[in-house]
């Protein structure tokens, strides 16, 4: 895998599964897969940069299944090449399979878990978080991290949109024992997150 610490997150129920900012080479997703007996059934990502999509849209084609992303995003989708040569990562071609938008709202994955996307921009136009209820469990992107707000300098970036979207995570007054998973680095719970809301 890249030398990167970007967290995918792999979602599965039975044999079925779904993965969440498919970073890295689609290769080697598909070798966990197989590895684990697992069949693929949607792709989503918390926002566009490279490092949060680059397995995804030939991974989608290899499966035959939607990568869902907002299509605010759309534009980052080859910009994130240069960093994906920086990498050494596997380009994504101008050809690309595009993503079905999403939109903020519930929905269910794998049949049964209730997800909530939650419209999340700031650190890009079409950012969005996944919060699992039953579960508490929130995938932040990079919106948020344990230790401080996502950075704004990348495209798409606007500090003052980024700083109302946290402010909106914290009127969402999920429970402190919420799991929280960021887009990069550690995982921390969210009554440690609110300590950083404004
Ligand atoms: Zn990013």
């Amino acid at each position: 895998m890249p030398p990167e610490n970007t967290n995918s997150v792999l979602v599965s129920s039975g044999d079925s599964c779904v993965i969440f900012d498919a970073w890295g080479r689609s290769d080697d997703w598909d070798n966990l897969l197989k590895s684990r007996g697992l069949k693929l059934q949607a792709i989503y990502s918390t926002h566009g940069h490279s490092d949060h999509i680059s397995a995804a849209p030939e991974l989608a084609r290899r499966h035959n299944v939607s990568w869902f992303m907002n299509k605010a995003d759309l534009q980052l989708v080859l910009w994130g090449n240069q960093i994906l040569d920086f990498w050494e990562l596997p380009r994504i071609p101008d050809d690309f399979l595009p993503p079905t938008d999403l939109h903020a709202g519930t929905t269910k994955i794998l049949d049964d878990i209730e997800m909530e996307i939650i419209a999340s921009p700031g650190h890009s136009r079409g950012g969005v978080m996944f919060y699992f209820p039953e579960y508490k469990i929130l995938l932040t992107g990079d919106t948020i991290f344990r230790d401080g707000v996502g950075r704004t300098d990348l495209p798409g970036g606007d500090e003052k949109i980024l700083r109302e979207s946290i402010a909106n995570l914290g009127r969402m007054n999920l429970p402190d024992d919420t799991y929280v998973v960021h887009g990069h680095g550690a995982d921390s719970m969210m009554g440690a997150v609110k300590s950083i809301f404004p």
